[in-house]
């Protein structure tokens, strides 16, 4: 096989954005951990924001890899908005995956393969790489041609970033100008043979000297802004990354493409073991992320026993599920747990519980919301939708945000007043009256 390459910082970019969270900015914590009552787009929720930025902090020193927090409590109740809030708090530099856990049945792949390709996307790689790069904004360098006797033009001035064009000056010279550890305004000639450069002082004199001598020089004035030639660079890729660049009947582009197919185990193997050479070479460090599994109740018997043995592995991310279920069955068996899952996944997870809110935190939540989606709502409006909110679902009542601007819009107003809010409650029913009329009308559909 071939050997396994890293990616290169420019191989992998990827581009989220969940529209529903989008007013979420961070988990609103003072430098104390302590929530702020509503601060960076969360609202309320402190004592599971305040657990969040715990484990946040114990994920950014490394130090709880391989463990699993479960975040339980009713629907709409910000388990997935305080985890997003934990995945900006993180940072872009560790990896931050989301999952449904419906997500891992599907027809492309086996379950536990959908899992490993999960948990190897939350274990961040950051690769050391050298990298030729200029700093500075702008870099000037000035060639006094009419020094060097040859021509008699003037000066010459380059703008440029573009290291090709400063190599047209010479690669050797770049060399040369860090060896000597020249900074901006000195003098330096070199020579067109060799490359090799010599530091003349701030000033062009003894340059003429040297013009004098004969040879064929040239005399240059260092930019502005220091020149740098070879540079340590960092960037972090998943190890699901590597593998997929790696594997020979996907390739990098498969990434693009999302359907990145099964990895023989073999490969990944193979890997772990070149990521461990990395590692000891002082090329690469391993940055365990976070993996979220929501609605975990989902999985099966199978997947919780697959995430039991891989918590255990070495190369393990932090593991978040998040469950709205009380007790109940576990799939794939007739037990009883709480929340769905086995007892003993159950056992090793710290538990963070999410609660209902208060009427005055849903309507500071939709009253966010409707600023993120620039809607101008009236006050008694916003009292009709917050009152939906909480007899409903804080999910029920965000909706009516966006439809009933539409139909506020449609009667030319740029303002969102009770009889709009009205007008989509009728049309669009909620979740309880749905059921209310499935029991009614029971007859009149199929089973
Ligand atoms: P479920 O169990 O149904 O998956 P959940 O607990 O994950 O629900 P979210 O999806 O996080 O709930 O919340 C529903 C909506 O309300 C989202 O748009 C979310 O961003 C918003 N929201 C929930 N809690 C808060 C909060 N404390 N502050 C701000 N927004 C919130």
């Amino acid at each position: 096989m071939a050997a396994i390459t890293a990616p290169t910082s420019s191989t992998v970019q990827t581009l989220e954005r969940i529209g529903a969270h989008s007013h979420v900015r961070g988990l609103g914590l003072d430098d104390a951990l302590v929530p702020r009552p509503s601060a960076q787009g969360l609202v309320g929720q402190t004592a599971a924001r305040r657990a969040a930025g715990v484990i946040t902090r114990m994920v950014q020193e490394g130090r709880i890899s391989g463990r699993a927090v479960l975040f339980a409590g009713p629907p709409s109740t910000g388990k997935t908005a305080i985890a997003l809030g934990m995945a900006q708090t993180l940072g872009a530099d560790v990896p931050f995956v989301m999952l449904s856990a419906s997500e891992v049945f599907s027809l492309e792949m086996s379950k536990t393969e959908a899992l490993t390709q999960a948990f190897r996307r939350a274990i961040g790689v950051r690769i050391k790489e050298e990298k030729e790069v200029v700093e500075g904004e702008v870099v000037e360098i000035i060639v006094d041609r009419s020094l060097t006797g040859a021509t008699k033009t003037g000066k010459l001035t380059l703008k440029t970033t573009d290291m090709e064009t400063i190599y047209d000056l010479g690669t050797k010279m770049i060399d040369s100008l860090n060896r000597e550890k020249v900074s901006a305004g000195d003098v330096v000639a070199i020579d067109k043979a060799s490359g090799r450069i010599s530091k003349l002082g701030r000033s062009f004199t003894r340059a003429r000297e040297y013009d004098a001598m004969g040879g064929d020089t040239r005399f240059v004035q260092c930019p502005e802004g220091e020149l740098q030639r070879r540079k340590e660079v960092t960037h972090t890729v998943s190890l699901h990354e590597i593998d997929v660049i790696n594997s020979r009947t996907q390739g990098f582009l498969a990434l693009f493409a999302g359907d990145t197919g099964e990895i023989k185990p073999e490969l990944r193997d193979q890997i772990n073991v070149k990521v461990g050479e990395w590692r000891e070479e002082g090329k690469a460090e391993v940055v365990p992320g976070v993996l979220f599994i929501d609605e975990v109740h989902m999985l099966d018997v199978e997947c919780f026993s697959f995430l039991n043995r891989a918590l255990e592995s070495e190369l393990a991310p932090l593991v978040i599920m998040a469950s709205n279920r009380g007790l109940t069955r576990v799939r794939g068996t007739r037990y009883t747990s709480p929340h769905g899952i086995p007892i003993d996944l159950l056992d090793r997870a710290m538990i963070v519980q999410t609660k209902p809110y208060s009427e005055a935190e849903v309507r500071e939540i939709l009253t966010i919301r409707a600023k993120e989606e620039d809607v101008d709502i009236e006050d008694e409006a916003m009292s009709v939708i917050t009152r939906i909110g909480v007899e409903t679902s804080l999910r029920y009542a965000q909706q009516l945000i966006t439809t009933s601007s539409l139909a506020a819009r449609r009667r030319k107003s740029a303002r969102v007043e009770v009889p709009d809010v009205r007008r989509v409650f009728g049309l669009f029913i909620d979740a309880k009256r749905s059921v209310k009329y499935l029991q009614q009308h029971a007859g009149e559909f199929m089973s």
